[in-house]
């Protein structure tokens, strides 16, 4: 299992664990003193330690070795219309999941409520740095609206607007045509939230020099499926 820390991590280091994390570990995965656990602080790389039960229900883990130094954050932003709880918990997840280094929410005209509980998708980001084996913590930063999340973009971001009116064709050939496979852009997509984008925040987007227009197919997808989708894409023709 991988856990993260705020600690800082060197050899010799003592983490004591919070209840949670301890009955986690001891219970729920059944770890014992010789099976290593590794841990990230998402500063100094990963590093292997040892479970060192402390009384009935308590733990600690020994930081031992650094298994791998630490990378950079992905380059690639996410900006994406706040949904329900549930559905953001999903999204912020799979984003990570998906290559996803900063995950911006954008307010816009038909967002449904625009109040985004940010600890709750900051935890997301931690939760799953930890399950997929990244080291960096992804930045979520606060909303913006719309237009100031695009004005914020560098001019040099290549902008993948998700956009269902957009021509049904190959998404992997319309993305190798604006972006070189072999030099990929810094990237940013950007997907509306369930009730679509309003026809003048649709003509402003498009209005942006660098953003390709892409449709994912000939259906409508829901904006958590289509942030699966794109980032796929992405990462099928230019992500790493
Ligand atoms: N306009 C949609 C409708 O008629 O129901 C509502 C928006 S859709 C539920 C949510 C978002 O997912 C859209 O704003 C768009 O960014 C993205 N999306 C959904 N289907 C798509 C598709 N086929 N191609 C590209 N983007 C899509």
């Amino acid at each position: 299992p991988r856990l993260h820390v705020a600690a800082d991590l060197a050899a010799g280091v003592i983490l004591p664990l919070d209840r949670a994390q301890a009955n986690y570990l001891l219970n729920v995965l059944r770890r014992g003193p010789d099976d290593p656990v590794l841990v990230f602080n998402g500063r100094d790389g990963e590093w292997r330690a040892h479970l060192v039960q402390t009384g009935r229900k308590g733990a600690d883990l020994h930081v031992a070795a650094r298994t791998r130094p630490q990378s950079g954050r992905a380059d690639l932003h996410y900006l994406f219309a706040p949904l329900k709880s549930a559905r953001l918990d999903y999204l912020a997840q799979k984003a990570v999941e998906m290559g996803a280094g900063t995950i911006r929410p954008v307010i816009t005209r038909f967002t449904q409520g625009d109040r985004v509980n940010m600890d709750r998708l900051r935890a997301n980001a931690v939760e799953a740095a930890e399950q997929c084996g990244i080291l960096a913590i992804p930045d979520c930063p606060e909303p913006e609206r719309l237009a100031a999340a695009l004005a914020g973009l560098a001019p040099e971001r290549l902008l993948v607007f998700c956009d269902e009116d957009a021509p049904v064709r190959d998404p992997v050939a319309a993305l190798r045509a604006a972006g070189d496979p072999l030099a990929p852009p810094p990237l940013a997509v950007l997907v509306g939230p369930e009730g679509g984008f309003s026809e003048e925040e649709r003509a402003s987007i498009r209005a942006r020099p660098n953003t390709v227009a892409l449709s994912l197919g000939p259906r409508i997808l829901r904006a958590d499926t289509a942030g699966v989708a794109v980032l796929a894409v992405v990462q099928a023709v230019l992500g790493d």
